[in-house]
């Protein structure tokens, strides 16, 4: 690939291993940056910087922020007595978006996957164990719909259930094997309502 300068193809190639970035894809990436005014590229560069150093996780609930707590854990509108599990910032946002849930989430950074090698102890699990010692009356499962969201979903279920805090799991309109943020916003909230009990 050196029909370009060699700026232009590290460019280029860092471009594509971004998710969802194939070579074509990076090779208009990179013209459409070069041909950008400076003072753009400057500030798109700036921006990813900025966020890169700021952006940290919630002391709560480990969404990602630029706060120490997050809006949703600061916000006295919200219900803090329901915890929403979810496994990545990306569920969260996608039950934000629906503006019907008013309880406070947990981003667990991942889903239980024994064949990927991915134990209890790689994600926010103990985490979640510790604000469950404060004042929490339900937890909801909403992880996804894979066999790692449902191991996850089990795995937790048995840990909270000795507490005596409702435990429940989002219900199926969820597809099989469905990423959550993919999932339009009637079928979240009716997944939602008509959560079941475990
Ligand atoms: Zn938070």
């Amino acid at each position: 690939m050196n029909y370009y300068s060699n700026q232009i193809t590290t460019l280029i190639e860092e471009l594509s291993k971004l998710p969802g970035i194939g070579t074509k894809s990076a090779q208009r990436l990179a013209f459409h940056i070069i041909n950008m005014p400076q003072e753009q590229v400057e500030r798109l560069s700036g921006i990813m910087l900025e966020a890169k150093k700021q952006v940290r996780y919630c002391r709560e609930c480990y969404t990602l922020t630029d706060q120490e707590l997050c809006p949703i854990c600061s916000s006295d509108k919200r219900d803090h007595q329901t915890i929403m599990v979810v496994e990545n910032p990306r569920d969260l946002a996608a039950y934000e978006k629906t503006g019907k849930y008013d309880g406070v989430y947990h981003v667990l950074h991942g889903a239980i996957s024994p064949m990927l090698g991915i134990g209890p102890g790689e994600i926010k699990l103990k985490e979640l164990m510790q604000r469950l010692q404060g004042d929490v009356k339900e937890v909801i499962i909403a992880t996804n719909s894979s066999l790692e969201g449902e191991t996850t979903a089990m795995y937790i279920s048995k840990l909270i259930k000795p507490t005596g805090i409702t435990v429940s799991r989002i219900a199926s309109g969820v597809p099989v094997g469905g990423d959550l943020e993919y999932i339009d916003e009637v079928t979240l909230l009716r997944a939602l309502e008509g959560r079941v009990l475990l």
